[in-house]
């Protein structure tokens, strides 16, 4: 028998027909057209106040919609009657799951091993991995498994960089993984290589590994964390010099609000977030760390860490695996260039760098940006952080960038 696959066809029909049409026909009721207000409670109806040429009432929007599988084509659609009826305030929400029902007190979802745990009062969910206890903890040569020879314990290689004998950059599934596609980026074949010394193209190919493999593990998930820890205060079990790409079947709070955030700013200015406040940086300029014409390095003016540090492309993008090489190239020259002036500084700290990057469905958003950020581990968060949630800096980052400066160009700094 020969099948015909109508699923595309007959989306575009519900839209048209059922969709649009519904709302036209509903359009000609009288009923809401003299009300002052019109209250528009789901997106069911959104399309109505498009077809209605006399609906001049203040509409007031307010929906749930649930962004943990986000769905743009649908969002897209949906979107196009809003921007046409007014100036909506949209704030992402919080509490609705995939199946739609309200989250009980102790929600748990299954997942790899572990379980995703619902944190009622944070609204945030939180990962419990009891495999991650059984890491093996290598610091020397001696039992390394990332190290090429012999004793080279690894899962089957995902990716390599070049193609070929011998390798700069490979990627392996991780054997302790957080989540189904969470793999190992092994960022040199030598145990003592750093970041910080790095050649430019040996920094640029763990840059291109992050961005390839974050390109292969994002379908199917909601978002993807790419972070490099440096330093036993870190949290590395294993010496050999590495990073982490894990896909998430959920949108972390911090994800979800910086959408929030974000969406609304370019709401309100036509513009990303991120592109007003490098403008602030450069034009204060006292917390410019580094800068070219692709790249700028500063301290954040309200940070999380001493010596933090955020490495933001001047022309803002949503999705950090799109970035083309030019910029890639000169992220890979601010990376080494300022985690060896932080090495000069402060002794080789401990740190985390992470990827901030649109989570999945959003790599085209008008209003998301991509950066890097570097936090130094100096301190141990304490009572004050814990009992409010308030990071403590005692380092103003305009003195932190300036010693990274004279660092970095020390005849430019008088
Ligand atoms: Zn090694």
């Amino acid at each position: 028998m020969q099948t015909v696959d109508v699923g595309e066809l007959a989306v575009s029909a519900y839209r048209t027909v059922a969709y649009e049409e519904t709302a036209r026909r509903n359009a000609g009721e009288e009923s809401f057209r003299d009300g002052d207000f019109v209250f528009v409670h789901d997106p069911q109806p959104a399309a109505i106040l498009s077809f209605a040429d006399k609906a001049n009432a203040k509409r007031v929007w307010r929906w749930y919609l649930d962004t943990s599988q986000p769905q743009p084509e649908t969002w897209d659609y949906v979107a196009k009657f809003v921007d046409g009826a007014g100036r909506p305030d949209r704030r992402l929400p919080r509490r609705f799951p995939r199946d739609g029902k309200e989250r009980t007190i102790m929600t748990t979802r299954r997942w790899h091993g572990g379980q995703l745990r619902w944190n009622t009062e944070s609204q945030a969910w939180s990962i419990l991995a009891p495999g991650r206890q059984d890491r093996p903890h290598v610091s020397g040569r001696a039992g390394c498994p990332f190290c090429p020879g012999p004793g080279e314990d690894t899962p089957p290689e995902t990716w390599r960089l070049p193609d070929g004998d011998g390798w700069l950059v490979r990627t392996v599934p991780n054997r302790y993984a957080l989540s189904d596609r969470h793999e190992i980026v092994i960022e040199s074949p030598r145990h003592d290589w750093d970041l910080s010394t790095a050649t430019v193209a040996e920094a640029a190919a763990v840059l291109s590994a992050w961005q390839t493999r974050h390109r292969e593990l994002r379908a199917g998930a909601a978002q993807i964390a790419v972070f490099r820890n440096h330093g036993p205060a870190a949290g590395i079990s294993l010496a050999h010099p590495h990073s982490q790409i894990a896909g998430l079947p959920v949108l972390s709070e911090s994800a979800r609000r910086n959408l929030e955030v974000t969406r609304e700013h370019h709401a309100r200015t036509g513009r990303r977030l991120a592109e007003d406040l490098l403008a602030v940086e450069l034009s204060t300029g006292s917390r410019i760390v580094s800068a070219d014409e692709e790249i700028v390095a500063f301290s954040p003016f309200s940070g999380t860490a001493n010596y933090e540090v955020w490495f933001v492309p001047r022309t803002p993008a949503a999705d950090f695996a799109a970035a083309p090489r030019s910029t890639v190239d000169a992220l890979a020259r601010a990376l080494r260039t300022v985690l060896a002036a932080l090495r000069g500084e402060l002794s080789d700290p401990a740190y985390n760098l992470v990827v901030h990057t649109a989570p999945t469905g959003y790599e085209d958003a008008p209003f998301a940006a991509w950066s890097v950020r570097l936090a130094p581990r100096l301190e141990i968060a304490a009572g004050l952080e814990l009992a409010t949630g308030i990071p403590v800096v005692t380092v103003a980052p305009e003195t932190a960038a300036a010693r990274l400066r004279a660092r970095i160009a020390p005849s430019l700094v008088s």
